[in-house]
């Protein structure tokens, strides 16, 4: 298939890229270059530099006529979103209506769409399934859950057909070390960790350990970029075939606290990675722990690269050999 993959640059998008071309997909990335990086643009693919708030941008874009998109262009920090949703506002939902409408426009009707389990918030009950009431608790989350409204719109109105992939937390990095481009300035636990192990910052903050967890810090199911870019194409090739649309949770299952990941990162990277506990960060629910149960039993996918020591020891090589270039 021919594929527009939007912001295939970024560091989830760079790994879908990698999974679609391996399964022998034809794809252009669309890409602004904010955090994308040019280094995660494979020569083999075309490469349009373009922004999703200019609608000739992607009007250009899809008249080049594509079979289906992938939509991964945002912004993703939930503490951020809590302090400057307008900058969510803009690029998660404007971005994305401007995308939804150029696609249609130029019948390109199958999307994937990069969701997020920030759409359920604090949790009712545990595993979270696709059933779960959707609460978000930041506005991050609140922006995914529009869209998923928003393409439940456009199919109904529209004929398209979608995937929302409900990423828990997305973490490790391409264990055949093909991509290694780091995000810049990131937030995210597992990458902040990475920087203070790395002697790139010198120590970090655990926000909040009056959880009621185990620990008292916040539990995660972190899950591997490469086990979601199969996932992807998995989720595309479902669409297509079944023309039909499709909204699933990807994550591991497995729970792990704050603590248990810095104290893991400590093992595998004997740095001592020094953390203060600070307050809790606005927005976080305590625990959120998916079920998988749909994406095995729709697309035949479980996750296989997202046991813990496999998320940090991908990571800590991309690290290093990005550091050393
Ligand atoms: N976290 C932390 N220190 C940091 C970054 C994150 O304690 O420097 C915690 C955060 O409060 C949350 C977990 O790590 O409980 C995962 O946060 P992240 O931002 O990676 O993902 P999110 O769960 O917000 O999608």
């Amino acid at each position: 298939m021919k594929v527009l993959v939007i912001g295939g640059a970024g560091y989830i998008g760079s790994h879908v890229v990698k999974e679609l071309m391996a399964k022998g997909h034809s794809v252009t990335v669309f890409d602004n270059l904010s955090s994308g990086l040019k280094q995660n643009l494979f020569k083999e693919n075309g490469s349009i530099k373009g922004d999703i708030l200019n609608k000739k941008d992607l009007d250009k874009a899809f008249s080049k006529k594509f079979d289906a998109f992938v939509h991964l262009a945002a912004f993703k920090a939930a503490g951020e979103s809590m302090i400057k949703p307008e900058k969510y506002s803009v690029n998660n939902i404007t971005g994305t209506l401007n995308i939804l409408n150029s696609a249609v426009e130029h019948d390109c009707k199958y999307m994937v769409f990069s969701s997020s389990a920030a759409v359920f918030g604090e949790p009712e009950y545990l595993p979270i399934d696709e059933n779960h009431p959707k609460k978000p608790e930041n506005y991050y989350g609140f922006t995914k859950l529009k869209i998923e409204e928003f393409m439940a719109w456009y199919d109904k109105l529209k004929g398209l057909k979608f995937a929302a992939l409900r990423y828990f937390n997305a973490a490790g990095y391409d264990p055949e070390g093909v991509l290694y481009g780091l995000e810049q300035n990131p937030a995210n636990l597992l990458p902040i960790i990475m920087e203070v192990a790395c002697g790139m910052r010198e120590k970090m903050k655990i926000f909040g350990n009056d959880y009621d967890t185990r620990d008292g810090t916040c539990i995660r199911d972190y899950v591997h970029v490469t086990d979601l870019a199969s996932a992807h194409v998995k989720a595309l090739e479902y669409i297509t075939s079944k023309n039909e649309s499709l909204t699933v949770n990807l994550g591991s299952e497995t729970g792990t606290s704050v603590t248990e990941m810095v104290d893991a990162a400590r093992k595998i990277t004997g740095h001592a990675i020094p953390a203060d506990y600070v307050e809790r960060r606005p927005g976080d629910p305590a625990t959120l722990v998916a079920s998988a149960k749909l994406a095995e039993e729709k697309l035949n996918w479980k996750a296989q690269y997202s046991d813990i020591n496999t998320l940090i020891d991908s990571t800590y090589k991309a690290y290093k050999k990005f550091l050393k270039k």
